[in-house]
């Protein structure tokens, strides 16, 4: 069965030899889908026939955001939490024990259902690719279970055992990172395709540079991905450490030095920004064009979870990088899109040409610019084809 879909205003491929500009922008255009790939994508005057029709009448397409950092295996809520920082109380991490006991304490249903239910709500507004985290279990048993949990929703699952140090830990932070580079790490790496910490040396919470060397280490030996939190809450030692390793992204980056920008510059690892966290927490934005002026490949992305930043919203992600980052609206758009798929190493997803998953994003809108230009307005869906 094959779908011309068709009546496209304006099309982003993100394969710049199919039409403008590196966002690969073609007007008036159409697009083939059969057997779940695109086909065909080209002018709509010169589209060929297809066993099904779908017109979008004049509306703008983009290939479905690729969501590549959310933590949505949790059960509980921190809205107290969130009320009592816009009253004045700073974020440091250490409201994440309260997700963990909740966590601990839902059974495997409660926290797929769950799950599913924000998998499609992130669907309902364009987003087809969503990376997962484990992180509120913190122990084998939990984080094992929030893994397969996951991995029921997506393939794209992280082991992040090493969230923060549970407060039973909290004596011994060494102890807890080896239990979660040895057994915690065999029971989970089955379940996860990345490793990830969250490397913040000041946080009373979170882990410093050798603890998560060992962590992300372990991983690796494992067979696993590497992917590293740093950077959020101040400078530290995270993102060389994950350009030293080969990570797939460094995720964050709010306070870089020279140094980390220069690393990240020379290297193939990406920038995965999430203004999300800092519009959720009141505190400063990150500098995309530095990064970007840099040479540095930058992906936008939710961070969606119970603490920091409770949104799935792709499009307002894309609305904040422009207005508060020093994006472009295409730049924004290519990092929530093809920016995500180079975070994921997933070339299946985030563009439109011919062989890739037909994962399309509608807008409700004649231009990609109207993610940026309207922002709040629902105006994303998913095609279902
Ligand atoms: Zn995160």
């Amino acid at each position: 069965m094959s779908t011309l879909v068709t009546g496209i205003a304006e099309l982003v491929t993100n394969e710049p030899e199919l039409g403008e500009g590196p966002l690969g922008l073609l007007r008036e255009a159409a697009l083939v889908v059969a057997d779940g790939r695109v086909a065909w994508v080209g002018p709509a005057a010169a589209a060929p026939d297809a066993d099904r029709r779908v017109d979008l009448g004049g509306r703008a397409a983009v290939p479905g955001f690729v969501d590549s950092h959310t933590h949505l295996v949790f059960a509980g809520d921190r809205a107290a939490e969130f009320e009592a920082r816009m009253t004045g109380t700073p974020y440091d991490g250490g409201g994440i024990a309260t997700t963990v006991t909740a966590t601990r304490a839902a059974s495997d249903a409660a926290l797929g259902d769950r799950l599913r239910r924000f998998a499609a709500e992130a669907r309902a507004q364009g987003t087809t690719t969503l990376e997962v985290k484990s992180g509120y279990g913190l122990t084998v048993a939990d984080e094992a279970r929030s893994l397969r949990v996951a991995a029921e929703v997506t393939p794209h699952t992280t082991f992040l055992g090493a969230h923060v140090v549970p407060p039973e830990c909290a004596g011994d932070r060494d102890g807890y990172v080896r239990q979660v580079t040895g057994p915690m790490l065999a029971a989970c790496a089955q379940h996860a395709r990345w490793v990830d910490v969250f490397c913040e040396p000041g946080s009373a919470h979170a882990f410093d540079g050798d603890q998560a060397r060992a962590v992300l280490a372990a991983g690796r030996a494992a067979g696993l991905g590497v992917r590293v939190h740093a950077g959020q809450l101040g400078p530290g030692p995270g993102v060389l450490l994950g350009v030293e390793l080969g990570a797939a992204s460094v995720d964050h980056c709010t306070f870089l030095t020279d140094a980390d920008v220069d690393a990240l510059a020379a290297s193939s690892t990406v920038a995965t920004l999430l203004p999300g966290v800092e519009f959720s927490t009141r505190s400063p934005y990150p500098n995309a064009r530095r990064l970007l002026d840099a040479g540095v490949t930058v992906a936008l992305a939710t961070d969606c979870n119970p603490g920091s930043c409770f949104t799935s919203s792709m499009p307002f992600c894309i609305a904040l990088a422009v207005r508060e980052l020093g994006m472009t609206p295409a730049e924004a758009l290519w990092a929530a899109t093809a920016g995500g798929a180079r975070a994921l190493q997933d070339v299946s997803v985030g563009r439109l040409g011919v062989g890739a998953t037909a994962d399309v994003a509608v807008l409700d809108a004649p231009s990609f610019v109207h993610l940026a230009y309207r922002p709040g307005v629902p105006l994303a869906s998913t095609l279902d084809l």
